[in-house]
């Protein structure tokens, strides 16, 4: 190893020196959490000892089973600063998808919240878990569960002094980890060395990403065990900016309240937050005077979404990514030329996917590999590279050949880019309909439908028939009592306008709820699965 690395131990390194007063606040299943930086620092070096203590070296991976909260986040320093890898496990999968993880990433520690840990006692495997030496319970506590050998957290480090010699750790060397479910199949191992995850975090600092600085206070709700929390919480100790997060489960009522009571400047979520707190707000009082913009990602980001929050002074920042990316890759900001557009222009633009993140190159390719035009309209699937950008899996060959071609990650997302080097995300690969040879964009078809006052969700789904291959179909959960017949003909007028003949939707469906997936988006999957044959045509 030569030079200067760049590595995540610069970030919390200048947070403690150079903002060591700045709090970290956290909604726990023991009340209400504040510290320092400094602090936080010290935690860190302690849960190192303890891990050192343990035995664990480095490259040695070490899982997290837990929701958005302080001694969640000191793992996320004292793990990787340490030159092990911090793996983060998403604990809404089913517990045949947490086995085969634990036994993928071979992890040594587990840590485990306190409301969490009857779920990971469920998924426990003898076999599975066998590379498992110690499991830790994110608490003061220690519940009786079969899980073995088990401590809390607090008996964990308590002992252990607050200084240790962060060791010299390579760029090169893995930082961290995260499963990524994707449509079909096992979920996949994705690693982040120190390097990717370091650039990532200098991109979201730069006005062209977040913009995150020290005088935000960032919340992130999008769970710490999904790509680091969109890598916020890096991005935000980069900068010194006060952190909030919103632990177990938040409902709507506790991010109004932390919101309100913190200050928050800038959170980040997927859109179904977004919906229930403006659901919440209908009936609550709430000033969201603090707050200057939310990050909405993961799924696309509705325009009604977009205007509501506008009324409220509240600036969505639309941002598109995936797991293999770290996880950002664009963002929906304007650029100079737009600022004097009127606000219908600037709004199409903001509910794009957006302008690729400084660092990453893309392109777009059609079924003949040919690179389609910036014109808005013509269709192919984006590939992207860059510096945090995953080139390979976790020990999956297969995926490996589908997924990657030299260092371009082949995202199977089905996207168009305007004049102005927008992207605009159409569908997925696996969900886009094809009738009669011609795309359908089910995405398109599904926001325009949401749009209507009375529809809560709605999701499109491709069915399949015997003269056109495909025809889409509807599944819509209406968000008060209606006449079915009625609104289905309101939503067959509004897409008429909208819309060429053959994109309407020949079945509309009316469900209870649409099936999500681990991540809280809809799981087209399962639709098909329930109810993806002729009979809803
Ligand atoms: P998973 O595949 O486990 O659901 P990811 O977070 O890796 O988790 O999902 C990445 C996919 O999510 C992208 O390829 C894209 O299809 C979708 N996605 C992410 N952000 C957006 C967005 N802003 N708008 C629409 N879709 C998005």
């Amino acid at each position: 190893m030569e030079g200067c690395q760049q590595t995540l131990e610069s970030f919390s390194w200048r947070a403690e020196s150079i903002y060591p007063d700045r709090e970290i606040v956290a909604r726990t299943h023991e009340g209400k959490q504040r510290y320092t930086y400094s602090e936080f620092t010290d935690r860190t070096r302690q849960l190192a000892n303890a891990l050192d203590s343990l035995g664990i070296e480095h490259s040695d991976r070490v899982g997290t089973f837990c929701w958005n909260h302080d001694r969640h986040f000191e793992t996320y320093f004292g793990v990787p600063n340490m030159g092990a890898q911090l793996h983060t496990i998403n604990p809404l999968l089913p517990d045949s998808h947490i086995q085969y993880i634990v036994e993928d990433a071979a992890d040594k520690v587990l840590f485990v919240d306190p409301s969490l840990a009857e779920k990971l006692a469920s998924a426990y495997d003898p076999d599975a878990f066998e590379s498992v030496e110690q499991f830790v319970i994110i608490g003061s506590t220690v519940p009786d569960l079969p899980l073995e050998p088990l401590t809390d957290y607090e008996s964990f480090i308590e002992a252990e002094p607050t200084e240790y010699d962060w060791p010299n750790v390579s760029q090169d060397d893995m930082a961290g980890m995260c499963y990524t479910s994707g449509t079909t199949g096992k979920p996949k191992g994705v690693e982040y060395t120190q390097q990717m995850m370091w650039s990532h975090t200098m991109a979201m600092l730069t006005p062209q990403g977040l913009g995150i600085q020290d005088s935000d206070v960032v919340m992130p709700i999008v769970p710490m065990f999904h790509v680091n929390a969109w890598g916020m919480p890096f991005a935000a100790t980069a900068a010194g900016a006060k952190q909030v997060f919103p632990g177990p489960a938040p409902e709507p009522a506790d991010i109004a309240h932390l919101i309100e009571e913190e200050g928050v400047t800038i959170a980040a979520g997927v859109p179904t937050v977004w919906l229930g707190l403006l659901e919440y707000m209908e009936e609550n009082e709430c000033d969201l005077s603090t707050l200057d913009s939310i990050v909405i990602g993961g799924a696309a980001a509705p325009k009604a979404v977009i205007e509501q929050f506008d009324e409220f002074d509240v600036s969505v920042v639309h941002a598109w990514g995936m797991t293999e990316m770290s996880p950002v890759g664009s963002v929906a900001n304007l650029t100079h030329d737009l600022q004097d557009a009127p606000y219908e222009t600037q709004l199409e633009k903001r509910g794009k996917q957006g302008i690729i993140v400084p660092g990453l190159e893309f392109k777009v390719i059609d079924d003949d590999g040919r690179e389609v035009s910036w014109d808005g309209e013509a269709f192919g699937e984006l590939l992207v590279r860059g510096p945090w950008v995953t080139t390979e899996y976790h020990e999956r060959p297969e995926a490996n050949k589908a997924d990657f071609e030299g260092d371009w990650l082949r995202t199977g997302d089905i996207v168009t880019v305007d004049e102005d080097g927008y992207i605009e995300l159409v569908d997925r690969a696996d969900d886009v309909i094809k009738s009669g040879g011609e795309w359908i964009s089910s995405q398109e078809l599904e926001n325009a439908i949401m749009a209507h006052d009375k529809v809560s969700e709605a999701a499109v789904i491709g069915v399949p028939h015997e003269r056109w291959q495909e025809r889409p179909v509807a599944m819509v959960v209406v968000s008060e009592e209606v006449d079915r017949e009625s609104l289905t003909e309101e939503l067959k007028k509004m897409l008429r306008g909208e819309y060429p003949k053959w994109w309407l939707p020949d079945g509309f469906n009316y469900i209870d709820e649409i099936p999500k997936t681990a991540t809280g988006k809809f799981s087209k999957m399962d639709l098909r699965e329930q109810y993806g044959d002729e009979e809803l045509l």
